[in-house]
This record gives C-alpha cells, sequence and structure tokens, in this order.
C-alpha cells in the first residue's frame, strides 16, 4: 500500500488519491490543501491550476512550477494550524540541491461546492535540519545519511 503524498500517515487510495482523481470532492479547506502538496509531489500542474481560485496561469507561469514540481524532491508536510477558509502549514523540500522550508498561511474560498486556493502569507523561515537528528522525510534514517547528501553544500 503506498502512503499518501502528503504525509497523513494514511493510504493514498483512502486519503488524496480520490480527491487528485477527481473522483471526490476535498471536503475541508485542509483536505484541498493536502491535495495540493500530494499534486506537487505528482508534478500534477493541472490539478494545481484548477484548483486555484480566479487565476489562469500564463504559459511561463506554467511553465515554471512544472518545473518547481519536478525538480523538487518533496520531503515532508507539516499542518500548523487550519481553521475553516485558513491552513498554516510547513513543506520542506529540496530544490537546486538546496535545503527548502516553504512556511505560508493560505486562504481558501468554496465556490460551487469546491475548496479552492485563494492566496497566502508567506513567513521567511531558516530551515534548521540538524545533521544527527532524524530526516525530515520520514525515512527513519539520519538527516546526514538520508536528504542531507542530496545537497550542494552541506548543512
Ligand atoms: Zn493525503
Ligand atoms: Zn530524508
Amino acid at each position: 500500500m503506498q502512503k499518501c503524498y502528503c504525509k497523513s500517515g494514511l493510504n493514498f487510495s483512502e486519503c488524496c488519491e480520490p480527491i487528485l482523481r477527481v473522483l471526490e470532492v476535498a471536503p475541508t479547506a485542509l483536505a484541498l490543501m493536502r491535495s495540493r502538496y500530494a499534486a506537487y509531489c505528482l508534478g500534477d500542474v493541472n490539478y494545481l491550476q484548477a484548483t486555484t481560485h480566479d487565476h489562469t496561469w500564463t504559459d511561463d507561469e506554467l511553465k515554471f512550477i512544472q518545473d518547481w514540481a519536478d525538480n523538487s524532491v518533496w520531503q515532508h508536510l507539516d499542518v500548523l494550524d487550519s481553521a475553516e477558509e485558513m491552513v498554516e502549514f510547513k513543506a520542506y523540500y529540496i530544490f537546486n540541491g538546496e535545503q527548502h522550508l516553504h512556511h505560508e498561511k493560505s486562504t481558501f474560498l468554496k465556490v460551487n461546492d469546491m475548496w479552492k486556493y485563494v492566496d497566502g502569507e508567506i513567513f521567511e523561515d531558516k530551515v534548521n535540519l540538524l545533521r544527527n537528528s532524524a530526516c525530515i522525510c520520514g525515512s527513519g534514517q539520519k538527516y546526514k545519511r538520508c536528504c542531507a547528501p542530496k545537497l550542494k553544500s552541506k548543512p
């Protein structure tokens, strides 16, 4: 059984897959947010576009987001807080050989019974992953033996 990309601990088939395949609607803003993180992991830019409120991406924007999704190692999602129309989360990923942390408080809106991503406030957090601690990706290995070797310069 494939565990869900959104790191909920549930199986993919019982978590984000039915939402991504548009077999089920996301019941909450949080469920939509989790499915959008899974879409980044899968490089499903069409889903990301379809679940963004009131915005059509240009070809350049689409290319940029596809490149970001495809060339990142998506390591972990931490949901810090959520309310009816808000989710605050931290997403950890490696892009261009650098460790990144994306901390965002996103706003969502329900339009015709479908949750959509509106926009978000982005916090500039420093990433602080310790070489000897368990890796953020949940592999059970130490960071220095798991994700750190994928970095250009060692932390
Ligand atoms: Zn999921
Ligand atoms: Zn790792």
